[in-house]
């Protein structure tokens, strides 16, 4: 076992971790409120080549794996958690397309993906009435002369209105069941597709999230991502690297919030002491500290495997449901160590508390990912 780094992969955890306190951290408190999409700073990440980290380099790609994403995702949502799910879902499609898209589509997407021109990616799978169970989805997809036409509503779309390319998932047959479903590559200024409602939420106020509707969208026949067919196992083989990139997420930004809670318990005092040195402090910090350290060792490994072309999934649903259940836990050890500070918007563990909660809900629920986990228990026995 060797739990070194490769240089590349250090290489590329300085950069993001630079960038992320150049260029993310000083304006997460400003698009907190202003809820700006962060378009400046995906160019200047996708200058950095942190866009399609895992997607080859011929491709424009960064030409690296899922450790070097994870470690990317884990310092960028250290800065400004909003900017990092933007970048997470842009790398996931960018990677969805490098891998089943024919050489005219990767030509035609992947490139400008990596590069930022076309800004960002959207994954566009839920919808209104199916989040958790995608295989209920009803956008439908009908065959025309030329192609495809594409209607319905899609709900929750990160980036949803600023992608350039977005993968749109609908119902080619309805009669096959989740093996009628289709993938399909959709450029972001297609006619006939647009933004109904953007989303007020508690946190990640920097991030786009859209409903979308698709009203007799036309497509070629070139843009069926795989087979037609093919579209419900493509996304579950997304979701399960997704994944990593969440767990990634949720682990940088507990520890921003750690970090901000043991500089203030080593300063703020009471009772003639740091706070740190009263056992209770001391006791939920070294708690947080190795739920965190734990959450970091499964999300690399689930990355490892992934890289290393071995079975993940199981390991990808304990790494994002480990992690982001203790994120959760870690950020409101942080809001408590600061007190009634930490209820205020001057310290960044409010932001972090908010931001942090849609990690247990997005890209499977925790529910679901016990739903994976006890499936893959109960075939290994069997
Ligand atoms: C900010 C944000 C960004 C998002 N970005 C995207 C995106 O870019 N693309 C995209 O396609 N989707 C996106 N989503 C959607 C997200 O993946 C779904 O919200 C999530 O999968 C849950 O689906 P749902 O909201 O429909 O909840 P439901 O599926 O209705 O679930 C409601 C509750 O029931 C539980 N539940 C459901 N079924 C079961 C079961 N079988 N057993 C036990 N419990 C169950 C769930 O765990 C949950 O607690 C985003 C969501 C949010 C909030």
């Amino acid at each position: 076992m060797n739990f070194e780094l490769t240089e590349e992969q250090k290489l590329v955890q300085r950069t993001a971790r630079e960038a992320a306190d150049r260029v993310l951290a000083p304006r997460a408190a400003a698009r907190d409120v202003s809820c700006e999409f962060p378009a400046a700073e995906l160019a200047e990440l996708a200058r950095l080549d942190l866009l399609a980290i895992a997607v080859d380099a011929a491709h424009g790609g960064g030409g690296l794996g899922a450790v070097a994403y994870s470690l990317a995702m884990q310092e960028l949502a250290r800065g400004d958690a909003s900017v990092a799910v933007a970048v997470s879902v842009t790398n996931m499609v960018a990677e969805l397309i490098a891998n089943h898209g024919t050489a005219a589509q990767i030509e035609r997407w992947v490139p400008g993906l990596a590069s930022g021109a076309h800004v960002c990616g959207a994954f566009v799978l839920s919808e209104p009435e199916a989040g958790s169970d995608p295989a209920a989805l009803r956008t439908s997809a009908t065959k025309t002369p030329a192609g495809w036409r594409l209607s319905g509503t899609k709900q929750w779309i990160t980036n949803g209105g600023r992608a350039g390319v977005l993968v749109v998932w609908a119902v080619t047959d309805p009669s096959a069941g989740n093996r009628g479903i289709t993938a399909f590559l959709v450029p972001g200024d297609a006619k006939g597709m647009s933004v109904a409602r953007l989303e007020e939420k508690l946190g990640l106020h920097g991030s786009a999230t859209a409903q979308l509707v698709l009203d007799g969208v036309e497509v070629g026949e070139d843009a069926v991502l795989g087979a037609p067919g093919r579209g419900f196992a493509l996304a579950m083989t997304a979701l399960d690297g997704g994944r990593i990139g969440i767990a990634s997420q949720a682990i940088g930004i507990a520890r921003g919030a750690l970090q901000a809670a043991v500089t203030y318990a080593g300063e703020r005092r009471t009772f003639g002491e740091p706070i740190i040195k009263h056992q209770a402090v001391g006791a939920m910090l070294a708690d947080a500290a190795t739920w965190l350290d734990a959450a970091t060792l499964m999300t690399l490994r689930a990355a490892h495997a992934k890289e290393a072309g071995q079975p993940f999934s199981q390991l990808a649903a304990m790494a994002k449901l480990f992690a982001t259940e203790h994120a959760w836990k870690i950020c409101d050890i942080a809001l408590q160590v600061h007190g009634g500070y930490g209820y205020v918007r001057d310290f960044p563990v409010e932001r972090a508390l908010r931001d942090v909660r849609v990690t247990r809900i997005y890209e499977g629920t925790s529910e679901i990912q016990r739903i994976v986990i006890a499936r893959n228990l109960l075939r290994a026995v069997s």
